[in-house]
Parts: C-alpha cells; sequence; structure tokens
C-alpha cells in the first residue's frame, strides 16, 4: 500500500499552487508599499516560547500543539502561530536597536492538531506582520487598513470587526464584573464553567448555542476600559474612518490568545461556514518585556492562505495566471535542433518558453501553445528553415509574419515579442 500524507496536510500542487502565488504576490506588494521587511524565522522553537506568550489556558496551549520530546530530552514545538517566534527573533538579534519601530512581516507554515474540515489543516499557512516599537493608534488603524487592502486587492468581500480588551490596569474590573454576571448564567458548557475558574474572558468566545445565547446579555469590555484605552480605541476608529476603511465595533471579540491588549480585530466572511476568520489580530503590549526583550510595544495580524484561497474560489474571483511568452513549434530533427539552441537563448534573454521536444505535428503542437496560453508561436518548419526563415505568430489576433533566422535572431523575436 502507498503512503499517504498525514490527516490535515495537504499538498498544494499545480493548478492550485497558482492561487497561492498570486496571493502571496499580491500580500508581499502592499507588505513593501507600507515598508514592511520579511523576516523568516524557524518552524521549531522551544515549548516554553508558546506556553509564555500564547497562554497556557488557551486553546492552543492546552490542546492543539504539536509538542514532542527531542533525541536530547528537549520539549520542542512547531510554531502554531508566528508572533512569537517573531519577538523572540527580534530580541535575539537586537532588532530594536536597528530601527526604533520595527515593521516585519513573514509567510509560511503553521501547525496545530485540530480537527481537520474544510479551511482547517492542521498545518495551515499564514501570513503575519508585526510592529515592535510604537503604540500610537494611528499605528493600529494602519496595520489594520493593510489587513483590509490585502482583502480588497484580492478582490474579495469581507467585513472587518474591531474591539477594544483594555490593559492590565482595566482588565480586572471587567473580570470582575464578568464573573458576577457568569455566577447567574445557567448550564454553561463544561468548557465555560472551567474557563470561568481559570481565564474568564474566554466564555465569550464559546461556540455552544446556549451559551452564546445567555452571553448576549454580558457586560461589555467597552464600559469596563479606563481612560487611556478609551481614548486609544477612539482614535483607532478616528483613524480607520481617515482611512475610509468600513469596521463594526464588536465587544464579545475576545480572540483566543492570552496575549492580547486593546485593539482587536478580525476580518471574517459568511462564505466558509464555521470557519469565519480569514485574518485576525491585535495588540500586544507587553509581551515582548514578558518574553525577556525590552519594553516595547506591539501589534499584528496574521491571515490564513487556505480561507483566502478557497474564498477566490467561492466568491469567483479570477486569479492572473502566468503567462507564457513564446511556444517554439520546431517540426524535423534540424529544426527541432535549432529550436532547441534558442528556447535556451530566449530562456536567458528573460522569456518564458516552452518546447516540446517530441517533434510532434504542427497541429498537436498548435494546441498546446493554446492550451499553455503562449503569446507567441514560433515556427520552425524544414521548407522555411532551409530558406533561413521562420514564421512568428501572434496567438490572440493570429497574425503572422516571417522573421528571419540568423545566429542573433533572438533581438529579433524580443522585440518582437517584448
Ligand atoms: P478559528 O477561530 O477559525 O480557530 P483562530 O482564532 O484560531 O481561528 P488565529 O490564531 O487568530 O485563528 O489565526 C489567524 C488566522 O489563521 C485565522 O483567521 C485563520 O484564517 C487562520 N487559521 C487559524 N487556524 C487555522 C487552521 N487550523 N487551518 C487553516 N487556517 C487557520
Ligand atoms: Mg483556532
Amino acid at each position: 500500500m502507498s503512503v499517504k500524507a498525514l490527516k490535515g496536510f495537504k499538498d498544494i500542487v499545480p493548478g492550485e499552487v497558482e492561487t497561492w502565488q498570486y496571493i502571496e504576490k499580491t500580500a508581499r506588494d502592499i507588505f513593501h508599499r507600507f515598508d514592511f521587511s520579511e523576516i523568516k524565522v524557524p518552524i521549531l522553537e522551544k515549548t516554553k516560547l508558546f506556553v509564555r506568550s500564547i497562554g497556557e489556558t488557551t486553546d492552543i496551549v492546552e490542546k492543539e500543539m504539536y509538542t514532542f520530546t527531542d533525541r536530547n530530552g528537549s520539549s520542542l514545538t512547531m510554531r502554531p502561530e508566528g508572533t512569537a517566534p517573531v519577538l523572540r527573533a527580534y530580541i535575539e538579534n537586537g532588532l530594536q536597536s536597528k530601527k526604533a519601530v520595527q515593521k516585519l512581516y513573514t509567510i509560511g507554515p503553521m501547525f496545530r492538531h485540530e480537527r481537520p474540515q474544510k479551511g482547517r489543516l492542521r498545518q495551515f499557512h499564514q501570513m503575519s506582520v508585526e510592529v515592535l516599537g510604537t503604540d500610537l493608534p494611528r499605528v493600529d488603524a494602519e496595520v489594520v487598513a493593510m489587513a483590509w487592502l490585502i482583502v480588497k486587492e484580492l478582490g474579495l468581500t469581507a467585513s472587518l470587526e474591531i474591539n477594544s480588551l483594555g490593559c492590565k490596569k482595566c482588565r480586572p474590573s471587567f473580570n470582575k464584573a464578568l464573573l458576577s454576571f457568569l455566577d447567574q448564567a445557567e448550564n454553561l458548557c463544561d468548557d465555560c464553567q472551567r474557563r470561568i475558574k481559570i481565564n474568564p474572558l474566554r466564555v465569550l468566545d464559546c461556540k455552544s448555542a446556549n451559551c452564546r445565547e445567555q452571553y448576549v446579555k454580558a457586560p461589555s469590555i467597552l464600559d469596563h476600559i479606563c481612560v487611556g484605552c478609551d481614548e486609544h480605541f477612539k482614535s483607532v476608529k478616528e483613524g480607520l474612518g481617515l482611512l475610509g476603511v468600513p469596521y463594526k465595533v464588536n465587544s464579545f471579540m475576545v480572540r483566543g490568545l492570552d496575549y492580547y491588549t486593546r485593539t482587536t480585530f478580525e476580518l471574517i466572511t459568511g462564505d466558509l461556514g464555521a470557519q469565519s476568520a480569514i485574518g485576525a489580530g491585535g495588540r500586544y503590549d507587553g509581551l515582548v518585556q514578558q518574553l525577556g526583550g525590552p519594553d516595547v510595544p506591539g501589534i499584528g495580524f496574521a491571515m490564513g492562505m487556505e480561507r483566502l484561497a478557497l474564498l477566490l474560489e467561492q466568491q469567483e474571483q479570477s486569479v492572473p495566471l502566468p503567462a507564457v511568452d513564446i511556444f517554439v513549434a520546431a517540426l524535423g530533427e534540424t529544426a527541432q535542433k535549432k529550436g532547441f539552441a534558442l528556447t535556451h537563448r530566449l530562456r536567458q534573454a528573460g522569456l518564458t518558453v516552452i518546447m516540446d521536444h517530441q517533434d510532434r505535428s504542427l497541429k498537436n503542437q498548435m494546441k498546446q501553445a493554446g492550451r499553455a496560453n503562449a503569446r507567441y508561436a514560433l515556427i520552425l518548419g524544414e521548407e522555411e528553415l532551409a530558406k533561413g526563415r521562420a514564421v512568428l505568430r501572434n496567438m490572440e489576433n493570429r497574425e503572422q509574419h516571417d522573421v528571419a533566422v540568423t545566429e542573433d535572431m533572438t533581438g529579433i523575436i524580443m522585440q518582437n515579442v517584448k
């Protein structure tokens, strides 16, 4: 029996990969326009990095991490998210002293042991960004607007929800109000009863219908945030207004990671069933210091590439395919030889060129050129070649012209094609 891939681990094959490349190219371009630099970080880290940052009582740390003991006896974890590794790298490489405000992005696989379903995998991919070294509310607005722009430039429709989770100072007062409300709640699910004891804020994220119905009446965190957090949130909203980014305030949004403070946001869609979040993020002031680094504030977000790819399909957005400049169709051994060498020269000169080495009929080769969406076909026939000529056909308007076959025909073809 052949060996199959693991459950929740997927190949991305030609035909699909073009969508991924398009998503990545669009996002990279936007990241650079916003002056972000790429950072690449390892997939494997010490387990305590994630426990310390994401939080011991979160779903990710409690039940989703791929954690194992390596041959030296250390506990290692396949990264379930990108913020902790990027912050570790920021601290370890002293990036703070190189630039007061670091704007970083990274793209790559993440690992969570979840129940695989549409839009939910065990190895999935995120594009994530972090801004370290500033807590100006305009930066929050800019980061949210950047996430929004990615969705927009991909031609997708999603809605943006924002909230403020307050800070170390105001969270305790909200926790108190929430706990006294939860005291009155009835028949809460086992998970919520457990969360009440260890991390009450997390109950608001419960998916059970009975719990959710009751939480509609729960106190709003926005009524409990301190003056500083309130002003910050107002400025973020003002910033989003100035940038023309439409949003809705959702005071029940809590996010699944413990490190968030102040601004949090989610980009959501109704088109992917239960997997409604395509991207999410927020501010995490204090986290860098908590990981042993300088006391710098930070904000970031992560977008799921699987969900973006699914959404492109669902919302019927076209994905531009990579262009083929020329299909070299050679007929007969002499022409095949000539075409073989020419193809290589044209590729060296920067064109995308396809050639079939099997000397099939002209009809067959033209069909292949059509299927490949080639812009031009260069037809090298025995007879024409004997006269030192070849035919360059524009595949779109079918116009043809005669070109001289010379030692340096690359230049002539480049002139015609570019
Ligand atoms: P969900 O509520 O769907 O579990 P999450 O809150 O766990 O999402 P984050 O940790 O904020 O998600 O990750 C950011 C983004 O990464 C999500 O919005 C989603 O697009 C994507 N993502 C998270 N987990 C998965 C997964 N298991 N498979 C595919 N994409 C995922
Ligand atoms: Mg999750």
